[in-house]
């Protein structure tokens, strides 16, 4: 049962809206005007590791990496993204030191069913001694703190063997789904706080357009691989949907969706109970899903196969040669690039 590319698609792309990636766009946007990078020696193309699965540098192993990991070199300045109040300067065993700030939106959001009207920014790995003297007189929860402020200094503190910032977004709240769960006794937002910290960011322009192409289709399982340029890290949604196309109107009669900042197809739904470290963030590679991006600060561009397993691809008798495959990949702003495979019996690539 394999699978061959359609160039010429018949029908449009099907497109989900969903109100709170909207909610949660339009409210990032109207931030644009004030933010900054956190590293002003750096640029996006500093980038090592982005918001996404990823494979680690010494261990091979998979996680989440629910952050941007910014290069550069011991020392260098660290500034607040946008204006806000400093809240709070930690020793983590793994992050290391960190800086916290939270911000105001200009005005709250719904998401997910809760009002949203902050959200946070997590500086971390900094360096101690450069850093100290900085927040040493910062009183938590009370010092104003203004966009580009100089805040903490570039180290490599925590558990990590590279010199780097890694920078967290947090929506809401400060305390992931996780430490929710696992204290009753906090503020129940249902969700996990973190998202792609690019979306603080006008995309910068002009910039290639992504590109999907077939790579295999070896033992059934669809490969498809994602490119996108080095500047633009921000891919954050897979739809895969098995369409019947024997009429003018194709229906859809399987599909599956990946949202990175949503946590769709990632936490499953109805968790209530306190799950191990880590659980929260496991793929179901049963499913459609991403492989991990290798953590590098070398290369020029960002790409992964997304994998369309057999095991998904034939229940049911799906894999008829009168269906089709689509897959789309959305990124943080909306944007997206499509691919469209035959189910049939061409030969394997
Ligand atoms: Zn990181």
């Amino acid at each position: 049962m394999v699978k061959s590319p359609i160039n010429n698609p018949e029908f449009p792309p099907l497109t989900t809206s969903n109100p709170d990636s909207e909610n949660l766009q339009q409210a990032m946007e109207s931030l644009h005007g004030e933010t900054v990078f956190p590293v002003p020696n750096s640029d996006y193309r500093d980038i090592g590791s982005t918001f996404m699965y990823r494979t680690e540098i010494d261990t091979n192993s998979e996680d989440f990496h629910r952050a941007i990991d910014i290069g550069g070199d011991e020392g260098d300045n660290i500034v607040a993204t946008y204006p806000g109040t400093f809240w709070g300067y930690r020793n983590y065993s793994g992050a290391g030191r960190t800086v916290r700030l939270r911000h105001k939106f200009p005005q709250s959001f719904t998401y997910k069913g809760r009002t949203v009207s902050y959200f946070y920014t997590w500086y971390s790995h900094l360096n101690h001694e450069g850093t100290e003297p900085i927040v040493a007189n910062w009183k938590e929860k009370e010092t104003e703190i203004s966009s580009g402020q100089l805040i903490g200094k570039m180290g490599q503190s925590g558990e990590t063997k590279v010199v780097h910032l890694d920078f967290a977004v947090r929506i809401g709240t400060n305390n992931s789904l996780r430490f929710q769960l696992c204290n009753p006794g906090s503020t129940q937002w249902g969700f996990e706080p973190h998202i792609h910290p690019m979306i603080l960011y006008t995309p910068s322009s002009p910039s290639p357009e992504p590109s999907l192409s077939l790579v295999s289709t070896a033992n059934g399982n669809l490969r498809v691989r994602y490119i996108t340029d080095r500047q633009q890290p921000i891919l954050n949604r897979v739809e895969t949907k098995i369409l019947q196309c024997n009429s003018t109107n194709p229906i859809v009669v399987k599909s599956h969706t990946l949202d990175l900042n949503l946590r769709e197809g990632i936490v499953p739904p109805g968790t209530t109970t306190c799950p191990p470290s880590g659980w929260l963030d496991n793929l179901d590679k049963q499913k459609p899903h991403f492989d991990p991006i290798p953590f590098g600060f070398n290369a020029s561009r960002y790409q992964t196969e997304i994998v369309v397993p057999s095991v998904w691809l034939n229940a049911n008798s799906l894999s008829r040669t009168e269906n089709t495959l689509q897959i789309e990949v959305v990124d943080i702003w909306g944007s997206r690039v499509s691919g469209r495979y035959q189910i049939g019996d061409a030969p394997e690539i």
